[in-house]
């Protein structure tokens, strides 16, 4: 059983996957719900245990109020244990999936300001020179204050590990970029492809690129244009889907360039 240093009691596991299970957990000295993710080091190798370590340090220097906030790391039972911030609403797809359901859009206004806080959290981490290497609408979180906080991150790459080991399936990469789909190095552009991918979800509630089977996706993305967002947002919000969606890395804005179009200015002016 897990003690958890003796620090946390563990009450709900609220998701499972082959590298092990996430669940929360309350502290006995804040009485504070965090989430804790269990990741078992048996299936890694050695050198892949250090770089776990080593990521994971890295990440608990991250601060920035829409970045999920890792609190701490310990090893128990061989398994790594990361807590880290609750976000009480949920991820962005569960909304995406629930707007869709109902029939509705989001607000051109909610979408804006929700894209401006996930921006701002890239362009912090790219500042860091670190890549998140997997921004989608399930890693990116809302809590109940209604900030948006990009979350899952960092310790994808020792999932990926985990992965390989276990041979699972991986899920259907919707967010992959031209340039790694024509396997062409992971850049900060990469990135902001990724995060195009999640507005142009946000606005159409579904994926820009899709197919079912992997051939059929990685051609789409290497070569067609993305089908139109609905009509009733504006012409700016979708313009701006089109430059983040560029095919060449090197055309595409960089993050900070993100902040230069009007209409995220105008957003950021709101904001604040
Ligand atoms: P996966 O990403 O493979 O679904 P995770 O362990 O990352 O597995 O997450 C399991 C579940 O817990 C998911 O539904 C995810 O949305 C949710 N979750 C993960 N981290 C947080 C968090 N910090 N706050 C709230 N929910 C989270
Ligand atoms: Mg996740």
């Amino acid at each position: 059983m897990f003690k958890y240093l003796d620090k946390y009691v563990e009450y709900e596991t609220i998701g499972r996957g082959s590298y092990g299970s996430a669940h929360l957990v309350r502290s006995k000295s804040d009485q504070q719900v965090y989430v804790a993710k269990k990741i078992q080091l048996f299936n890694l190798k050695s050198k892949e245990q250090d770089d776990s370590k080593r990521e994971v340090m890295l990440l608990q220097k991250l601060k920035h109020p829409h970045i999920v906030q890792y609190i701490e790391s310990f090893n128990e039972n061989d398994t790594l244990i990361i807590i880290m911030e609750y976000c009480e609403e949920g991820d962005l797809s569960f909304h995406i999936n629930r707007m869709s359901q109902r029939k509705e859009y989001f607000p051109e206004q909610i979408i804006l300001n929700w894209f401006l806080q996930c921006a701002l959290a890239l362009k912090y981490i790219h500042e860091q020179k670190i890549l998140h290497r997997d921004i989608k609408s399930q890693n990116i979180f809302l809590s109940s204050n209604g900030f948006v906080k990009i979350g899952d991150f960092g310790i994808s790459r020792v999932l990926e590990h985990t992965q390989d080991q276990a041979n699972t399936v991986v899920g259907t990469p919707y967010y992959m970029s031209p340039e790694v789909c024509e396997n062409k190095p992971y850049t900060y552009k990469s990135d902001v492809w990724s995060l195009g991918c999640v507005l142009y979800e946000l606005c159409n509630l579904s994926h820009a690129f899709k197919s079912n089977n992997l051939l059929g996706l990685v051609n789409r993305i290497v070569k067609e244009q993305a089908s139109a967002i609905p009509s009733h947002y504006s012409k700016e919000l979708a313009d701006l889907i089109n430059k983040l969606l560029i095919k060449n890395a090197d055309q595409r804005p960089h993050t900070s360039e993100i902040f230069n179009f009007p209409l995220i200015r105008n957003t950021m002016q709101q904001f604040v």
